[in-house]
């Protein structure tokens, strides 16, 4: 039964992960009354985070409870940043089960449900959207046209990166354009010199930079610089990466406007059915079980693309009979991700008497250079690399056979340089490859569960082709040897973290779900502002832009508020 509800709020705000977390802090800025609802537990950086465990210190030594992990995370523990001790930030795959086809339509969807959601655990790769991606589906006729275009959403990219704190290098490319950079890291000997001969073969064409990431490399808004320790996906103590547990939570909480309600998982959204308005939502105690209601003027749904989606859809009513704000039918459709695991290694000689020291959490990029200045023939939209140089270690010697004093000594000797670029393609949208809610299967609190399939079309899949074909120039023009396409691919859908796509941005209400201010079309004071308002992919990581458009969206709400519209 649900319980009375307690209290009105000005806004809020479901989940606290990547977006939710700008949500709040610039709500709570503008001077509202927040209330934060997070399905999972809290989380403090300087009491939870765990960087500095040693393997040893591991009860698996750094090998993970198998066992366990076959039992209750088979889906989760395909995730690139899934470890013994960052397990602990993935969703069990028992309570939070999902269905989904086998075979070339599977789909891989990796959840984190606590407070910090996915930013705890998320690689930091930040690079802006530009007007090719913004351009390309009216461009090229394919789902809708964006409604809008780099310059709506360049001065909150500044705006974000100054506050979140990205180190990059500016390169002056119209396809990634630059930001609000701290000191870019270094790249190391190696990467320095294929960057310098893929510059001599492919001037402008072809650049190699080093990863644009938001990690601090100097002191920066009360939050300390990286010491450049490695495993970041375990949490990081002296806040040096950005998440939303890190840096805007805390923002957030000290304007004493916010109220941070963890264990609160939001079964639905409830329509004012006079008024079309949210009027608040529905919400699960995950300790207790008890239900509880709590209303709003405006409510952001930042719950992440699928989750948000799958709430949309669990909130039918009789004026919304295929979902909230679905009249259009596209809630759930458009599933997109990036296409990986395309590209090559070769190994770099030249540089045995040279190592890197600490572990840099970060790699290189070399921004999309296919149908930028040229048209492919095989495909539309691009591609960019990341990767880096590195010696194999001991490591990779205790793999290999051998026994006794010889042996031992040659594990202290590091191995050759090794360069690798993998790729991340754009995905296009289809209709096709869609989110809908599973007939019966529920979750550990009964809320129906959904059932997602996508598949890459010959779109994706020449463009992981055509990433070996590329690397493997980038190698040779860097003088590497032993050069080895990858032939592992492609990645499954959603296997590069990258949901999107789900409740997408339109300039018709008929063909999307959400208008240019990321406000649903049919229910105004309803933002989404995930990865689900998503017109295009991009092949850029997306999140820098999911946050400069939330910082956009509460900016408009906020005045509509005032303005009395909503
Ligand atoms: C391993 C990994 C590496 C990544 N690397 C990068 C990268 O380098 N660059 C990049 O741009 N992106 C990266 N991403 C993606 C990035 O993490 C996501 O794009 C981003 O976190 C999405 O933000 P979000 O707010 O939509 O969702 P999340 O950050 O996942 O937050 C959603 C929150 O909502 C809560 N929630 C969900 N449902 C409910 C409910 N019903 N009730 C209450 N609360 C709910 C969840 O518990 C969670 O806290 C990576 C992701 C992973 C997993
Ligand atoms: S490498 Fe840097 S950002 Fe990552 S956990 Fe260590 S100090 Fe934090």
């Amino acid at each position: 039964m649900t319980a009375p509800i307690a209290r009105d709020w000005d806004a809020i705000v479901i989940g606290s992960g990547m977006t939710g977390g700008w949500a709040a802090m610039e709500l709570t800025r503008l001077g509202l009354r927040t209330l934060v609802l997070e399905g999972g537990r809290p989380l403090v950086a300087e009491r939870d985070a765990r960087e500095h465990v040693a393997p040893f210190e591991m009860p698996f030594r750094g090998l993970n409870d198998r066992r366990a992990i076959g039992e209750r995370q088979p889906v989760q523990q395909r995730s690139v940043s899934f470890d013994e001790i960052s397990r602990r930030y993935w969703v069990d795959d028992v309570d939070h089960p999902y269905s989904t086809p086998e075979g070339a339509r599977r789909f891989d969807w990796f959840r984190a449900r606590q407070m910090g959601g996915k930013s705890t655990v998320w690689g930091r790769q930040v690079y802006r959207m530009s007007d090719l991606d913004f351009e390309a589906n009216l461009h090229d006729g394919i789902g809708v046209d964006w409604p809008i275009r780099y310059a709506d959403l360049a001065p909150w990219y500044d705006h974000v990166e100054r506050f979140i704190g990205v180190s990059g290098q500016a390169e002056q490319l119209a396809q990634l354009p630059d930001g609000q950079f701290l000191p870019p890291m270094s790249l190391n000997c190696v990467e320095q010199h294929v960057r310098d001969r893929i510059a001599a073969r492919y001037g402008r064409e072809r650049v190699l930079t080093i990863g644009r990431v938001a990690v601090l490399t100097v002191p920066h808004n009360g939050r300390g610089a990286c010491h450049y320790c490695g495993p970041c996906e375990r949490g990081c103590t002296t806040r040096s990466y950005f998440s939303s547990v890190n840096a805007t939570l805390p923002v957030a909480q000290a304007t004493g406007r916010m109220t941070l309600r963890p264990f609160s998982v939001v079964r639905s959204l409830v329509l004012d059915r006079r008024r079309r308005r949210v009027r608040g939502v529905h919400v699960i105690d995950a300790e207790t079980g008890e239900e509880h209601a709590f209303t709003a003027r405006v409510v952001f749904l930042c719950a992440s693309a699928l989750e948000s989606a799958r709430l949309l859809l669990n909130s039918a009513s009789p004026q919304f009979p295929d979902g909230l704000a679905n009249g259009s039918d596209q809630v759930g459709r458009n599933v997109m991700d990036h296409i990986k695991w395309g590209g090559a290694t070769g190994r770099v000689d030249g540089f045995d008497d040279r190592r890197v020291i600490g572990a840099r959490p970060n790699g290189i990029y070399v921004p999309r250079f296919r149908n930028v200045a040229d048209r492919h023939p095989d495909f539309t939209r691009g591609y960019g690399f990341q990767g880096g140089a590195g010696r194999g270690g001991w490591e990779a010697a205790a793999r290999a056979p051998g026994l006794g004093a010889a042996f031992k000594q040659q594990l202290t000797r590091l191995g050759p340089w090794s360069m690798t670029f993998n790729g991340y393609g754009e995905m296009l949208p289809r209709e096709s490859n869609r989110a809908t809610v599973h007939p019966t299967l529920r979750d550990r609190w009964g809320i129906p569960s959904l059932h997602v399939e996508a598949a890459w079309s010959a779109n994706e899949l020449a463009i992981h082709r055509d990433m070996g074909v590329t690397a493997s120039e980038l190698l040779e023009a860097a003088g590497a040897h032993d050069i080895r396409v990858h032939t592992h691919g492609p990645s499954t859908p959603g296997n590069a973290n990258h949901e999107m796509g789900t409740a997408r941005m339109g300039r018709d209400p008929r063909t999307s779900v959400l208008n240019r201010w990321n406000q649903a079309w049919e229910v105004p004071n309803l933002f989404v502002t995930d990865g689900a308002c998503m017109a295009s992919s991009g092949s850029q990581n997306p999140s820098l832009t999911y946050m400069a458009l939330t910082a956009r969206a509460v900016a408009h709400a906020a005045g509509e508020l005032r303005r009395g519209r909503l």
